[in-house]
Parts: structure tokens; sequence; C-alpha cells
């Protein structure tokens, strides 16, 4: 087995339901890259919220079921708190951290900055004096939350290399570390369960692309060794984002559009190999009954761009 510091590949599913075909694709396709460089494969719970009873435990076993294998203890993001408050701790002390008291409604009114595409936080509390910031705060205090914490970036772009989308550069604007109801933000939290997972390759559904430039930022800065000096170029991570699976009307695929999970199929008289062999079809392959059989005979060249249309008989 690799050593816990190697060099990995990862999914990392949230359990907020059972993982639908298009999950165990990504699944699949993320396993298949990393064996096929030689990586560990990690696995990791993204429990901050969202969470369902008992999905966990039937998630797993659907990875497990189609032939998926993972390295060392799968990682929980609900027992990470110290991991996240030390690293919001190393960007607050070399002063990359600010208070946010915008709400929801504020931020999505606010005129944009000059330059930032729509959707980018302005920057309305990056530079507030201290009767300013005491009237945010007493403002929070009604409104019985906390103040987020964001990041100063010193950037307004990023850029990345993907295996599928080529070079891709994307906004990177102050983005949240923790949110106003003290849950730690999503951007935040990968990245430091990558680099503590020793992930290098990301592979994952290409809904998360635009986010990719914010992390890779996020962990160049985090992977400073003294983040008030220029950080040390680390070892930049190789993404991968993989096209979405949408029903087919065209929208994400989700519980709603029927018997759409494994255990749904199972249900319907299929066994686990059909189910493969579906998501190796979707892939220009025929009769691959598990992982292993993706693994042998799949090229990445041949990755379908668009997304997967899954028209499933009912
Ligand atoms: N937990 C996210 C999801 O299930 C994936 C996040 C990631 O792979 O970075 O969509």
């Amino acid at each position: 087995m690799p050593e816990a510091d190697s060099p990995a590949g990862r999914y990392a599913p949230s359990p907020s339901g059972d993982l639908h075909l298009g999950n165990l694709r990504t699944a699949i396709l993320a396993w298949v890259l990393a064996r096929r460089s030689g990586l560990a494969f990690r696995l990791r719970v993204e429990d901050l919220d969202r969470v369902r009873e008992g999905a966990e435990g039937r998630q797993l076993e659907d990875l497990g079921a189609i032939g998926l294998d993972w390295d060392g203890d799968v990682m929980h993001q609900s027992r990470r708190a110290e991991a996240y408050d030390a690293a919001i701790g190393r960007l607050a002390d070399a002063g990359l951290v600010y208070e946010c008291y915008c709400t929801r409604r504020e931020i999505l009114e606010a005129p944009s900055a000059p330059h930032a595409p729509p959707g980018a936080y302005p920057g309305t509390c990056r530079d507030l004096d201290e009767s300013a910031r005491e009237r945010g705060c007493a403002r929070m205090r009604e409104l019985r939350r906390e103040p987020a914490l964001r990041l100063r970036a010193g950037v307004a772009e990023w850029a990345i290399h993907d295996m599928f989308a080529g070079e891709v550069t994307g906004t990177v604007d102050d983005l949240v570390l923790r949110r106003g109801d003290g849950v730690v933000a999503y951007n935040l939290a990968v990245v430091v369960d990558d680099a503590a997972q020793g992930v290098d390759q990301v592979v994952r559904a290409d809904d998360l692309l635009s986010s990719a430039p914010r992390q890779a930022y996020l962990d160049h800065l985090l992977g400073g060794a003294d983040l008030a000096a220029a950080p040390d170029p680390t070892a930049p991570m190789e993404y991968a984002h993989v096209p979405l699976a949408v029903a087919p009307s065209g929208a994400r695929l989700a519980k709603r559009d029927g018997a759409v999970t494994l255990r749904d199929r199972l249900e319907r008289g299929e066994d686990v190999g059909d189910v493969v062999e579906r998501i190796g079809a979707s892939l220009g392959l025929e009769g691959c009954r598990s992982a292993r059989d993706v693994l042998e005979r799949w090229d990445p060249a041949t990755l379908p761009r668009e997304s997967w249309v899954v028209d499933l008989p009912a």
C-alpha cells in the first residue's frame, strides 16, 4: 500500500444521498487516472453540511461494489476543524484575512468592482476603518451571526492546467474562508485536505472547473513556508474536470430523474456489472463489467467532452 504521504488522486463525495450513475462515473475516472499514474487513491467524505443519515456508508459500499479500492483511512471533513483553524490562522498572521459584514443580498446587489466578473465579491469590507468595522460588528450582533472571514486576495486571476480543458485562467476574488454560520468554506477545506492527503491529481465533475483557479491560488499561498514573504512555488496540482451527467431534459442528473443510483438499478433487476457496462459505454467501451476493465481499456484522450446524457430504461 502506498505511504500516507505518497502522491495521490482522490474522490471526495458529499454524503447527501446515494451516488447516481454520474457520480459513479466520475469516481471510476478518478480511480482509473490515479491508478494509471501509479498514484495512491484517497477517499474523503465532505460532511461539513448536506449530510443525510446513512448515506456515507452506502456510498462507500457502492464504490467498493463497482470495483474501487482506496488507500489508508477515509478522511472526514467534520473531524478536521483544527487543521482548518490552523490554515486560517496562518493566513491571518500574514494579514490575508478580514471580517466581512455583508449579507448575501447586499453582495448580490452591490455594483461589481471594475473588471470583476458578475458574482465576484466587490471588496466592500476589505478596507474598512475602525468605526465602520464597529458598526459592522454591532450589526452582526443584531443579526445574531458572526462575520464571515474572507481572504485578502493578492491577484485577480490565476491559471491552472486541466488535462481536458487545457490552460484555464479564472477569477480569484476575496473568497470566503469561514462562513457567517461558522462553517469552514468548501474552497478552504478542499485545499487544506488535498494537501493533507498528499493529493496532486484532482479529478471531479466540470461544474467545479471555475473553482479550481481560486483553490490553486489558495494552495499556492498555504504552500508557502512564510506567508509574509513570496510563497514558495509548490508543484502545481494536476486537474482533470470531467463532464457532468445530465438527464434527457439537459438538467443535471438528480434523484428526481428516477432510478439513477446503483441500488435503484439493482432493484430493477440489473446487476453491478450491467451498471458499470453502461458507464463504460458512455466512454465508448463495450463490455466493461468492473472498474478494473475500464482501467485496462480506457484511453483518456477519447473522453467525450460533452455532458453524458443518462437515458435509462424505467
Ligand atoms: N464534494 C464535492 C461533490 O461531491 C466534490 C468536491 C471536489 O471534488 O473538490 O460535488
